[in-house]
């Protein structure tokens, strides 16, 4: 079940969210202690789906900061106006608690627990606490601060499931946002999403809608296949917008969530055996190859990972970003027997130059710091020429794989200017999807490819691994473009 959380801060404001959120939702909590007003009765009408009233004192990490006497009085108008569910803390005390569960009629019992800050619950005896409670359902919620802590909510909502109880486990922050979205993988019942950005209840909380349409949160069971991006930050990668409606495109039970990694061993440690595969991005693309037991040819050649598979117990890494960028430059042009140059030394040249010089072209690369331009030029055997000193008349494809130009520096001079006349330009930047690099390629007569076709290939590649089935260009373009106007 998805819960809608909402907070107001005022009545209509609380109206508002109900109105434009609580179709995405099984159940819609009003937070009576984040909403002004004192009236309920309106707002607690405002929707035939069942309600969960919750006053989270401030020692919580709530807002009401009244007395016991009076939270408790504001639960109680809540439980007489006929909400299905109230929310109480664990630390209200067994006298409360007792009371409530023998007072309650209609009315089940949330009994929660939320730590903040540095305390981390000790599952055992939370769990065996708030079980002896005489909850309904009970609820734990911690601030993670490295996304291996959320294996914690996991096993407390496992060993709820085991002892058939309904259970809610959440790690807060964005490390935690996975367990918000994977709890019916681990036999949690339900989870809490946010009417609109900026209106959260807990942090990390994701978006009802997302939860609902992107993740299909609720639909997820046992037998769900979860995939994922890690790196750090992974915030605004777009990939959860790609993959998880390819997915339901192509009928799989998989999930693809963000991974914020901190430590990569506690991630592989912990994380990596509930996975089925992930995408890898910075700053962990050349990390990760101590962690998987073998690597394809393109991973071994580019050396560097941006996929990682599991075949049986074996984690398999490969490189979807090396064919990706060079299939869609030959979309334009076929790159054999053409002098390439690659602007730029790190992670992306490299899977550039190798790919290229794979499909037979002469390959240079040039960049910023010119030693490691060198020292890529001496690993993969490509030729190596001065970032000052070029012009571009020599090359047929000229490729910047430097992140110049990127987001929020859309502005930034270009790393080469000139007469790019009758040339193929390349630009791995993909936000903006046509960069001023690009801007001034085509005014000077070149065909250009942008980053977004790059990325789109490398999502789709990305797909066929993880699916074994291909998702249509179309299909993919189409979620790039809505992609871009979400994030
Ligand atoms: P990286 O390993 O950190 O390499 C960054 C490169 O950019 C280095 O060569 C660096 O030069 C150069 N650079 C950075 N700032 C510069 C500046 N102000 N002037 C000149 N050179 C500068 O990053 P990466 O993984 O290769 O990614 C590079 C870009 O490709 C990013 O924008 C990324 O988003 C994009 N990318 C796109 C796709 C796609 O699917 N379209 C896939 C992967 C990457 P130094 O060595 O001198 O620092």
């Amino acid at each position: 079940m998805i819960i809608l959380s909402v907070t107001g801060p005022t009545i209509a404001e609380a109206l508002r969210q109900v109105r434009s959120s609580a179709r995405f939702a099984h159940l819609v909590e009003f937070r009576l202690d984040l909403i002004e007003g004192s009236d309920l009765a309106p707002l607690l009408r405002s929707t035939r789906k069942p309600r969960i009233a919750t006053c989270r004192p401030s020692w919580e990490g709530g807002g009401f900061r009244g007395s016991e006497s009076e939270r408790i009085d504001i639960l109680r108008s809540a439980s007489a106006l006929g909400v299905e569910y109230c929310d109480l803390e664990l630390r209200a005390g067994a006298t409360v608690l007792q009371e409530s569960s023998a007072r309650r009629s209609e009315t089940k019992l949330i009994v929660s627990r939320h730590y903040f800050g540095k305390e981390r619950p000790r599952a055992g005896s939370v769990y065996a606490e708030l079980s002896s409670s005489g909850a309904d359902v009970i609820k734990l919620a911690y601030v993670a601060d490295d996304v291996a802590e959320g294996i914690l909510a996991f096993e407390f909502l496992r060993r709820a499931a085991r002892d058939r109880r309904k259970a809610i486990g959440i790690a807060m922050g964005a490390a935690g946002e996975p367990t918000r979205i994977l709890y019916r993988k681990f036999g949690g019942w339900a989870t809490y999403g946010a009417p609109e950005e900026g209106s959260a209840a807990a942090p990390g909380q994701v978006l009802c809608s997302h939860l609902r349409n992107l993740y299909r949160a609720h639909e997820l069971n046992r037998s769900t296949r979860v995939f994922g991006v890690v790196g750090n930050p992974v915030e605004h990668s777009k990939g959860i917008f790609l993959h998880n409606p390819v997915f339901r495109a192509l009928g799989k039970n998989a999930v693809y969530c963000r991974f914020p990694v901190k430590d990569l061993g506690s991630f592989f440690a912990r994380c990596m055996p509930y996975l089925s595969g992930c995408s890898v991005t910075l700053p962990f693309k050349e990390k990760v190859a101590r962690y998987l037991d073998s690597l394809d040819r393109t991973a071994r050649g580019v050396g560097a990972v941006n996929t990682i598979v599991r075949k049986g117990t074996r984690l398999i890494g490969t490189n979807t970003d090396a064919p990706a960028a060079l299939d869609a430059i030959e979309r334009i042009l076929k790159v054999s027997g053409r002098q390439v140059l690659v602007l730029g030394a790190g992670g992306a040249a490299r899977a550039l130059a190798y790919e290229a010089k794979r499909r037979a072209a002469s390959v240079y690369v040039a960049n910023r710091s010119p030693k490691k331009a060198a020292r890529l030029s001496k690993e993969l055997g490509v030729g190596c020429v001065g970032l000052d000193t070029l012009t571009p008349e020599k090359f047929d494809i000229i490729a910047n794989t430097t992140s110049v130009g990127m987001y929020p520096n859309t502005e930034a001079p270009p790393i080469l200017t000139g007469d790019f006349r009758g040339k193929v330009v390349f630009d791995a930047v993909y936000n903006p999807p046509v960069t001023r690099f690009l801007r001034r390629a085509r005014e000077s007569g070149a065909r250009i490819v942008p980053g977004t076709e790059m990325y789109l290939n490398q999502a789709a590649l990305q797909d066929r691994i993880f699916t074994g089935a291909m998702p249509g260009r179309v299909m993919m373009r189409r979620l790039l473009r809505k992609a871009g106007r979400t994030g």
